[in-house]
């Protein structure tokens, strides 16, 4: 038997033709992704307003993805929720819902496991498995949204996985969730964050699309970067920054660079003046992360003071500065280290 087909990653022009090929008229097709993107429901059965006949004939040649919950955790301190989501093959991925002030904000990872390699990230360290699909990154939001009961404003790229080394399912997914036939959500409220691969940024940049780009950067020196991540080996910082300027210059978009403090490798105050050197005169804004201890690594966090202190050498010399406020600490919220426990657990 053939594979069925993943119809919740279809867009309309998608959903239109495979109807065509049904003899259906176009508006079917309208009807079918209000039902998988609006109204969610994981039946054909369930399309009331599709005749019995087509119900069964996309039965028959389709399925609906779906995403089971194979944990949960709710962080004491925010109310910060972390699940584990099981895929239909049995493989696991990770997807955090906070909340802010402006509303409900959800970390959605886009593979299983990561081939980037980056020191300090609990992600990678399993190594790779496969891409998820397209739907399998929208139903990390539609079952968070369904279990919590709640309406998702915003959306960050930052679990499990390197978005540009997905880059078709992911800008598709993008596509997807924007859909005002669908969920609707502003690009302008969605983050992808990327450890630096160059020939996506560009590809990207000519897409032209709302959404802020984040730069993981981690380091002002290509010895430190290429240490802690191996992407610099092949795009050193200056290639990086030269596809910033040209991403900025076709989105006019502000782009945000990700720092995360280690004690002792990236933190002094020379490491801030050289940073600020870097980004001068660009249209960005960086991010202070203390990083986050994962056991193999055995990175330390800055203390408090260096962490304030790279800050404002950084605000001193005129660049956009904010500490990322640490979410969910008390149930390991930070990507990568639910899914690793659970391979242990249950392979
Ligand atoms: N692959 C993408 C997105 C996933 S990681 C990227 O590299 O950007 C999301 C963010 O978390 C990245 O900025 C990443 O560098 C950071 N990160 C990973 N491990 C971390 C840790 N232990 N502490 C702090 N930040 C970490």
């Amino acid at each position: 038997m053939s594979q069925k087909l993943d119809i919740k990653s279809f867009d309309i022009d998608k959903l239109k033709d495979m109807l065509k090929d049904l003899s259906q008229p176009s508006f079917r097709a309208n009807q079918i992704f209000d039902w998988l993107h609006k109204k969610r429901v994981y039946t054909f059965s369930e399309m009331t307003n599709l005749s019995e006949e087509l119900r069964n004939t996309l039965d028959s040649q389709c399925f609906i993805q779906s995403l089971e919950i194979k944990k949960k955790l709710t962080s004491k301190l925010d109310g910060t929720v972390k699940y584990l989501f099981e895929l239909s093959d049995k493989e696991y991925v990770e997807t955090v819902l906070m909340k802010y002030k402006y509303g409900y904000s959800i970390c959605v990872s886009s593979q299983v496991g990561c081939k980037m390699g980056c020191e300090f990230c609990a992600s990678t360290k399993a190594g790779f498995v496969r891409n998820l699909t397209p739907s399998e990154i929208l139903e990390q939001v539609y079952k968070a949204e369904e279990d919590m009961g709640v309406h998702i404003s915003h959306i960050v790229m930052m679990g499990i996985g390197e978005p540009l080394d997905n880059f078709e399912n992911v800008t598709e997914f993008l596509k997807l969730i924007n859909s005002p036939l669908g969920a609707n959500i502003s690009l302008r409220n969605i983050s992808v964050s990327t450890c630096g691969v160059v020939d996506k940024i560009i590809e990207l940049a000519k897409l032209k699309l709302g959404i802020t780009l984040s730069i993981s950067l981690h380091a002002s020196d290509d010895k430190t970067r290429s240490k802690i991540m191996p992407i610099n080996r092949r795009y050193n910082i200056e290639t990086l920054l030269k596809a910033c300027d040209d991403y900025t210059e076709k989105t006019g978009r502000r782009i945000s660079f990700e720092y995360a403090l280690i004690k002792g490798e990236n933190d002094s105050i020379d490491e801030a003046k050289r940073l600020a050197k870097l980004l001068k005169g660009k249209l960005c804004h960086v991010n202070l992360i203390p990083v986050n201890y994962v056991k193999e690594a055995g990175f330390e966090k800055s203390d408090k003071q260096s962490v304030i202190l790279f800050r404002d050498t950084l605000l001193r010399y005129g660049i956009n500065t904010t500490v990322r406020r640490t979410l969910g600490s008390d149930i390991e919220a930070a990507c990568g280290q639910l899914r690793r426990d659970n391979l242990t657990e249950v392979k």
